[in-house]
This record gives C-alpha cells, structure tokens and sequence, in this order.
C-alpha cells in the first residue's frame, strides 16, 4: 500500500522530532508500514518484545502523530510481529560512511544488520538538493551550499547556516552530505545534530573512549552539526569541538553549521568557538515568499502522485507562511485524507480539513501564556502552581523553567515577564541562572526542558 508508506514517511517525521534519537532509531525505524484500513493501523515488527516496548512506551506518540498526519481521529493501532524489518526496508535510513542510500537496498546479515543499525545516523534519504526549492529567500544560502558540497573545505569553511524554524536548514545541511557521499562513497562524514553529538560524547567519556571519539571525528572529511545554539552552556563539551574543528580546519576538512541565531547573536557559546565559526561564510535561510511556498507544495505533491488543483495550492501557500514544514504537514493531512476517502481536492475540503492547522499559524507565536499552560502540562501540575506562591519543590523547579523559557522563546524583558508571573525582575533573573546551572549540570534535566522547548517552538 503506497499511500501508506507515505502517510507513514510523514509520520515517521513528526515521531523523530518529538523522540530522542536513540529510541528513535532504535524502535521507531524498525517499524513497518502495513496498512491502514478506516481507523486501524497495521504495523509489521520483528517480535513481541519490540511491540509490547513500542505499546508500553510510545503508542500515544505514534497515535497522536497518525491521527495529526491524515486527519482521521480514534486511530487503533495492531501489530503483527514476525516482520524482518531492517532486511529490505526501503527507508531504512544508513549511515552514510557505511553504506550508501542506494546500496541498502541489498540483501544484509543479521549481524551487519545489528551493526549498520548500531551506527545509524539520522541522514534522510529525502534531504538531497533535487527536493529543494530555491526562491529568492534561499538562494544565496543554496549556491554557498552547492559550492561546498562540489568542492568541500576549500570554499567557504565553515559553512554557517541560520534562519527560523522550518524553513530548510537540516534540508540543505544535509543535501551537502548526500552530495558529497555521491562525489566519494568512501568520504568519511557525519552529520548530527548538536544534541546526537553532544550524547555521542557522553557516551565516549563515560565508557573511557574519548581517543576513539577523537580519533572518529578529526579523521573526517565533512562535519555537519545541526543545531549548535543547543551547545549552550556545554562548557566541557564546547571545549572538545573547539579541538574538532580546529584538526578538521586546518587539515582543510569541511565543517557545516547549523542554528536559529547567526553567530553574532549566538550566546552560552564560547568566544573563541564562535569566531571561529565567523571566520567562513554565515548565510541566512529566511522566510519563503508566496511563489516560492506555492512551489514547494508543487514539488511535494509531485512525489505524492495525488493531485491538487493549482487554486488549492496557493490557498495553503496564502496562509501557511512562516514554516515549510507546517506546509507541508497540510499538505500531508489534505493529500492523506483524499487518499482514504477518495474525496475531490477542493478548497472547501482544504478549508474544513485544515482550519486548525491555519490556526495554528496564526496563533504559533510563543507567548508567556503558553510557556505557562505547556510547562505545566509537562509536569503535570495546575497553570494556577505555576503561576501561584506556593514555594513546595515540586512546583518551584517547574515555575523557574517557565520563567527560563519565558526569557528564551519570547522578547520579553524580565521585568515583563515578571508581571505574568507576579515576581520582580530579580527572580527572573535568579530562575534563569538556576535554570541554566541545571542544565549543564544534569543531562535528564536538560533533556526534558528541551523537549519541551521543542513542543513550544513547534507550536
Ligand atoms: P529547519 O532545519 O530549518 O528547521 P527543515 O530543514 O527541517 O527546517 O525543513 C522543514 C521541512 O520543510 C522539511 O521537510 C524540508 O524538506 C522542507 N523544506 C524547507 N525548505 C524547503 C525548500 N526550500 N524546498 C523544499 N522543501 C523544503
Ligand atoms: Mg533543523
């Protein structure tokens, strides 16, 4: 069933940003689609252990995501076990020093299987330069991009890449790698985002492997980090890119940043990391204009075989403006729905179906109020806590992460933040650093604040 393969690709997406990439490669790569049929979903696994894991841990995850993606409610989720998931997987996603996206497709060993899978990385098949629309809000940032994938470490090194959320940056990151991997299949190269690094060098020092780690990344030809501002505060861990990026520099290695800031306005980062990461070219990705979006709605139906009407297309691309990936996440929910139900692509239907996703947008700036709601849902606590005096533990901690993110998600000053709160600008102040102390401090603290960061910026 080929409609579902791609309802489940979209899934799939939306599952890798709320789930941290171990488990993410882990359970949710070994998934396959099977089918859906009205509200159940089919999904193949290899044995019951995977499927009670995946029911006792992330169904919520993969129902929420399903039912976001094809606009059909009640999903029921069944799986059949038995499936020998990573064999001839088609979107089995490889490391790309270990084999090629076209390669995979032959057959493995189980005990190579274990191995790719073990050093998976989180290189999508479909971030490649062919799928990237280029307008005038891209198009300096794709031609440094092109310049350095054709002639890597010797253009414009680093290659900084910055811009809002959603608006292509781990795509054209990424579409270096893959063509670099094309040019030389035997070019060593990573691509992570801050966070895999950063838990990639935990692991290394917490099992005595530093050298290795050392020795895996300055031997590389291209270094791709996605998302640097999250390197906030790693002192320790800036310390060690610091020497990185030095080896990989001066041994004329290519290095591609990514970040929501440019380097400038980049802070918790170490000064001597970020001239460094001046010293190249800083290119901005920035908000597609209406031609563009419509165009890369185009190109997306394309590769969905369904179609929609050119007024349907440019009626999303009218109100869908500051985020390609909620573009396309409509796109995916309009073209999902017609699939199911072989209803007409009109603009009613996109009208009816897509009303909260247009809400969404209107209302996906971050406010006070809620960071307030969210941080208090995470923690399962009441908004009135959060906002309230009680001074017990359990709701001070969570109380001074909604003040942190306050500061960070909004351009609220403290003392503006401070009358959400009922608090001076001092306690801001002193809920910030204790935050930010945390967080260096404790890797389970600082995981969970991120992801609901993440749930924040991804409104
Ligand atoms: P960012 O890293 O900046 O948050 P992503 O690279 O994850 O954004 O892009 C979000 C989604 O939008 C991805 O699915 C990506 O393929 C798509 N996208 C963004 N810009 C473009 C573009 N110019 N052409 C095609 N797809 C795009
Ligand atoms: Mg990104």
């Amino acid at each position: 069933m080929e409609d579902f393969k791609q309802i489940w690709e979209a899934v799939r997406t939306r599952l890798k940003e709320r789930i941290s990439p171990d488990p993410y490669n882990r359970y949710i790569l070994g998934i396959v689609p099977l089918g859906l049929d009205g509200v159940v979903c089919t999904l193949g696994i290899s044995s019951e252990f995977f499927a009670d894991w995946l029911k006792n841990s992330y169904m919520d995850w993969i129902i929420e995501a399903l039912e976001e993606v094809t606009g059909v409610e009640g999903i029921e989720v069944e799986f059949e076990t038995g499936h020998e998931v990573y064999e001839d997987h088609p979107n089995v996603e490889t490391k790309p020093s270990a084999v090629k996206p076209k390669a995979a497709k032959k057959p493995v060993k189980k005990k190579e299987v274990v191995e790719e899978r073990k050093q998976m990385s989180t290189l999508n098949p479909h971030y490649l330069f062919d799928t990237f629309v280029v307008g005038d809000s891209n198009k300096f940032c794709h031609a440094a991009c092109s310049a350095v994938a054709g002639d890597p470490g010797k253009q414009y090194n680093p290659l900084f890449i910055y811009g809002g959320v959603g608006l292509g940056k781990t795509h054209v990151a990424q579409a270096i790698a893959h063509e670099v991997l094309d040019n030389n299949p035997k070019a060593k190269v990573e691509c992570l985002s801050s966070e895999e690094f950063l838990n990639i060098y935990v692991d290394a020092m917490s099992q005595g492997k530093q050298n290795k780690f050392r020795k895996h990344f300055r031997g590389l030809d291209l270094l791709v980090i996605d998302d640097v501002q999250f390197l906030k505060g790693k002192e320790k861990f800036q310390e060690e890119f610091f020497h990185t990026f030095n080896t990989l520099f001066n041994g004329h290695k290519q290095i591609v940043l990514t970040s929501d800031k440019s380097p400038q306005e980049l802070d918790g980062l170490e000064g001597r990391l970020v001239s460094r990461f001046e010293w190249g070219l800083s290119t901005e990705v920035c908000v597609p204009d209406l031609e563009t979006r419509a165009a890369i709605l185009k190109q997306k139906q394309d590769s969905l075989k369904i179609q929609v009407p050119n007024d349907v297309i440019f009626y999303i691309a009218e109100r869908i403006k500051a985020n390609v990936r909620r573009l396309e996440g409509a796109l995916m929910k309009l073209v999902s729905y017609v699939s199911l139900t072989h209803e007409p692509v009109t603009r009613e239907l996109a009208e009816r179906l897509l009303g909260s996703i247009f809400e969404e947008e209107v209302s996906s700036e971050v406010t006070v109020d809620k960071i307030i709601k969210s941080t208090a849902e995470h923690y399962d606590l009441r908004v009135s806590d959060i906002t309230g005096k009680k001074r017990l533990a359990s709701i001070v901690g969570p109380r001074q992460v909604a003040m942190f993110l306050s500061r960070k998600l909004t351009k609220l000053s403290t003392p503006e933040i401070g009358e959400h709160f009922g608090r001076n600008h001092a306690t801001i102040l002193h809920a910030v650093q204790k935050v930010e102390k945390e967080i260096s401090s404790d890797e389970t603290y600082r995981l969970s604040v991120s992801k609901l960061e993440r749930q924040l910026k991804m409104g």
